[in-house]
């Protein structure tokens, strides 16, 4: 195909959008890919569509590869079936609903275990029919409470989801290795750098489950890994481990100290270090922070507090927490709250306030029988050293709510973790019983007896890929996209107002159009600069300058990647294309 700068609806920007924090926000509109529409809701001009094909083409090559098979729901859903699972309620606000002019509800799908799972329970019923894998790339919907960066965090994007039914464990397990597998080579084939990560399940509900994570700085996930055993967890998922618990019968009792001044914790160390003559020397890890949130159960209206503590050396992850209590909301306590709790004694809060007045009081893994802490003694300008955990309080739990650091010990013992950011784009789930329970679908086995069945399911986010992609393969000039997913394979510029540029050019760009390669051609009146910064700017690997160089008959290559540029003589050229295409991507149009 060749595609004429002359008519491409195309207008590219010299000038970053003023609403773009990422690189591949910023790059993808300049370069006239996408534009914004509403809030997480952007519209595909040509080259972004072309991308977006690419990417679903490869995608449903290695799905269909392992045998998934491609169906189609609407987004527009029926209440019932999302009703019947809890998730009608447990979604809350993250889900767009509607009500039709009957006064029937409507949701628009976020993700569709529901409808998979009954369509499946419709068509099949025998041990015989099993196990299936269902897929579709379909466009998803999620009021998400905080879209960004243009294509990575939308409220309509793009998502491959497909779904597996086993009839046992065993099955599942092969499914999802299936998945697994054909993900890797989905992602390689992307031209990605990812890592697989453990990961929580969230509203999806099930047990094992990870991530695809892509390597980038500006990604919203940080996951950490430890280069010793290859153990390897989006924060999210990282268990704390927790130390033994210690004898309690020779530790000083708790004392109450007046700490003036003292609302933080920097504040209270150096004062206990420097003016509370307790002879001891004591750092943040020492002390006992008590962050107070609120909660809300799924469709409940009242907010419950809620104490965390952790070590005072280290933050509440809101994300972590966020994960740890889903699928209940959390927000952190307004001024307000406090001056409805007057025991609540801000920068002063301790466990005796809390479990006094029945606060629910989590604690850090860390936090065991035996370790004693200084902490809030309820009142101003007062803290209390020595207080035990096992003697003093007794929480009602743990939690992991504490940042997980970059060399904190990993859990697998194996040593210090390292840290990264990274985007999510894929994530694969055992989900097992929990939506054939609730539909009950069942097989019959050979004995006649009936066999529930086990799901998986899988997502990757089509749409987001786009900027994931982008946020890898960039420079300062533009877009540098792997020619898989490019929208062209070269990028002809015509340089100059000569007939014979124009001619060459045209007969080139016909010639390699022949021979299967996909050109865009800058047959634009604009200058050759205009046409260089625009050909940088839109990204397709390579380049071909069509200009002066006619009169020693070659025209020049430019590898938009590592800016090397070659001569070719014209009558090679074609053949030059040609082996760039086959030495670069041998698996293109097939496997
Ligand atoms: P996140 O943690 O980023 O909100 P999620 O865990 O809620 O994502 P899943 O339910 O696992 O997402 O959906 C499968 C895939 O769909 C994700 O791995 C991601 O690539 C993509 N995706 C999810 N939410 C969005 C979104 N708001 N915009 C674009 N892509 C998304
Ligand atoms: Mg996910």
């Amino acid at each position: 195909m060749i595609t004429r700068m002359s008519t491409l609806f195309l207008r590219t920007l010299r000038e970053d959008p003023a609403d773009a924090e990422v690189p591949s926000h910023k790059l993808l509109v300049r370069a006239g890919y996408i534009r914004r529409v509403a809030p997480g809701g952007f519209a595909w001009l040509p080259l972004g569509l072309m991308m977006l094909r690419s990417i679903e083409h490869i995608v449903r090559e290695e799905m269909n590869a392992i045998g998934a098979q491609e169906i189609q729901f609407p987004a527009l859903l029926p209440r019932e079936p999302y009703e019947a699972t809890g998730r009608w309620t447990e979604y809350g606000p993250n889900v767009f609903r509607l009500t039709d002019r009957k006064g029937a509800d409507y949701l628009l799908g976020p993700t569709h275990e529901e409808l998979f799972t009954l369509t499946v329970k419709g068509e099949y019923g025998s041990y015989r029919d099993y196990p299936v894998m269902l897929y579709q790339i379909q466009t998803k919907y999620r009021d998400e409470a905080r879209p960004r960066a243009g294509l990575l965090r939308g409220r309509e994007f793009v998502m491959k989801d497909s779904y597996s039914f086993d009839l046992d464990q065993e099955g599942l397990t092969r499914s999802y290795r299936l998945h697994r597998d054909a993900y890797q080579r989905i992602f390689d084939r992307l031209g990605l750098s990812y890592v697989i990560v453990a990961a929580t399940s969230g509203a999806m509900g099930g047990s094992a489950s990870e991530e695809f994570l892509a390597d980038a700085a500006t990604g919203e996930d940080t996951y950490v890994r430890s280069p010793d055993s290859g153990y390897a967890a989006n924060v999210e998922a990282v268990v704390t481990p927790a130390p033994e618990a210690k004898p309690i019968e020779r530790l000083p009792a708790a004392q109450v100290h007046y700490t003036p001044d003292t609302p933080t914790i920097e504040t209270l160390v150096d004062f206990l270090n420097t003016r509370a003559g307790l002879g001891r020397t004591f750092t943040a890890a020492d002390t006992l922070k008590n962050v107070m949130v609120k909660v809300r159960q799924p469709g409940g209206s009242e907010w419950e507090l809620l104490a965390v503590a952790v070590p005072g050396d280290r933050d509440v992850d809101m994300k972590r927490l966020e994960a740890a209590l889903e699928p209940a909301e959390v927000a952190v306590i307004s001024d307000e709250d406090f001056e409805r709790y007057p025991f609540l004694v801000k920068g002063y809060i301790g466990p005796k306030a809390l479990q006094d007045n029945k606060v629910r009081f989590l604690v850090d893994p860390r936090i065991v029988p035996g370790t004693a802490w200084v902490t809030g003694a309820d009142k101003p300008d007062h803290h209390v050293v020595d207080l035990t955990c096992g003697r003093d309080f007794v929480p009602d739990g743990t939690i992991e709510a504490a940042e997980v650091r970059e060399g904190d010990p990993a859990p697998d013992g194996s040593g210090p973790l390292i840290a990264a950011r990274g985007i999510e784009v894929g994530h694969i789930f055992q989900l097992g019983t929990k939506y054939t329970d609730a539909f009950e679908v069942d097989a019959l086995g050979p004995d006649g007896k009936p066999a529930r069945i086990t799901m998986g399911s899988y997502g990757i986010g089509i749409s987001r890929l786009v900027a994931a992609i982008a946020e890898q393969h960039h420079d300062e000039q533009g877009l540098v996209w792997p020619r898989t997913v490019a929208p062209a394979d070269v990028h002809i510029v015509l340089a100059g107002k000569d007939e014979a540029i124009a001619e060459q050019g045209e007969r080139l760009a016909a010639e390699l159009d022949a021979a299967g390669v996909r050109v865009i051609l800058d047959d634009r009146g604009s200058s050759p600069g205009v046409k260089f910064a625009d050909a940088e700017l839109v990204g397709v690997p390579t380049i071909m300058v069509v200009g002066k160089g006619l009169q020693k008959g070659v025209v020049e290559f430019k590898d938009r990647a590592s800016g090397e540029r070659t001569e070719v003589s014209v009558g090679e050229a074609v053949d030059h294309v040609r082996g760039l295409l086959g030495r670069v991507s041998p698996g293109r149009d097939g496997r």
